[in-house]
């Protein structure tokens, strides 16, 4: 397939690398491709970012099927700008489109365009600290149309946002509620696709939490809430004694990247790291019996995010002295040097962009 680049004839004023927030500053180019049952995913290109003009009637619209990405570039101390495994994210991608009966993308070329995208907008990948420019790939539903089934067009879109640091001011150990009264995804249901609908389905428990003075919900699995299974946009991790536990994937859990690096990297260093079905009760019991080191979230925006309380029903429990523990300061460590070439690469997780 033949990509066309439409530069841009105005170009924006770039941002202050310091000042950066999350998500509300755009590049100036997009990627655009679209999807037909006659012609199949054709016509991509990069061109100006702008708005997608849509029917009322577009389908995703009415009934949500779509599927997301997020990643990051990043720049190295070098100079050169390099993604961490986008070759997961496309996986992940496809893996996604498949339960969501959307058209698959060529993973080979999906990274070849999105490389192409990056290299024309890398006066955006910002250079201060900890700060990089965040990526979304997402592919909606189309057709105008009402009647409930799978669309027959679909729009696959990139847009490029640059991210401030995730902690200016060093690590700040979140608080976390368990919750009882809502579940985010159940078996058999789209929990372990990336899709819109899994974060509109968790907005409720997010804000009665945040009214309760915590940051984010630790879910419960939805057929029995016994058992944990992540925070929502993070996958979750637990240290009892020196092992480190972390939730099996079952199909409602989403498959984060940055979980499997952590494992990979425990395994890499002969570290005791265990994907098993763990339960609230055995946390609250192990926390009662002083074995409970350390919990910490890990995905692709704060990479990992030290836990320092947890709320369940009645009971509340401190974590490590609401500190950050040295198992989640060394992954934080070690896979923030990865990303911005800092140190070796010893699993080949860099792709650079030119
Ligand atoms: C994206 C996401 C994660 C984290 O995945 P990473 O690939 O590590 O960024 C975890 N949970 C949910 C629900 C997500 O959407």
């Amino acid at each position: 397939m033949e990509l066309s680049i439409t530069p841009s004839e105005q170009l924006k004023a770039k941002p202050d690398d310091a000042k950066l927030g999350f998500g509300t500053l755009f590049t100036d180019h997009m990627f655009n491709m679209d999807y037909s049952i006659d012609g199949g995913w054709h016509a991509p290109r990069i061109e100006p970012y702008g708005s997608i003009e849509m029917d009322p009637a577009t389908m995703f619209l009415h009934y949500g099927q779509g599927v997301f990405e997020g990643l990051k570039a990043y720049r190295a101390d070098s100079g050169q700008i390099q993604l961490f495994r986008p070759q997961e994210n496309f996986k992940r991608l496809n893996r996604s489109c498949r339960r969501l009966c959307i058209p698959e993308v060529d993973e080979d070329f999906a990274l070849e365009s999105l490389k192409q995208l990056i290299a024309l907008e890398k006066d955006w990948v910002p250079g201060a600290s900890e700060t990089s420019l965040y990526i979304r790939p997402t592919i909606i539903a189309m057709d105008p149309f009402l009647g409930v089934r799978a669309a027959h067009t679909y729009r696959y879109f990139i847009i490029l946002s640059p991210v401030g640091a995730y902690y200016p001011e060093g690590f700040n150990p979140v608080k976390i509620l368990v919750t009882s009264d809502y579940v985010r995804a159940v078996r058999g249901g789209v929990g372990e696709a990336k899709t819109p609908g899994n974060y509109a389905a968790s907005l409720l428990a997010g804000e009665k939490a945040h009214a309760a003075g915590y940051t984010q919900v630790l879910w419960l699995d939805g057929v029995e809430q016994k058992y944990l299974e992540e925070v929502g946009a993070m996958n979750i991790f637990f240290v009892i004694d020196d092992e480190i536990i972390t939730p099996e994937l079952n199909g409602s859990i989403l498959p984060g990247i940055t979980r499997k690096s952590v494992i990979a990297l425990a395994k890499h260093w002969n570290e005791k790291v265990t994907e098993r079905k763990i339960s609230i009760d055995e946390i609250m019991d192990a926390h009662a019996a002083g074995r409970l080191k350390e919990v910490f979230g890990a995905g692709t925006a704060a990479v990992i995010s030290p836990v320092g309380e947890i709320k369940y029903g009645d009971r509340v429990i401190s974590i490590n002295d609401n500190q950050t523990g040295p198992v989640a300061q060394k992954y934080y460590t070690a896979i923030t040097n990865i990303q911005y070439g800092r140190a070796e690469d010893p699993l080949g997780w860099i792709v650079p962009v030119e």
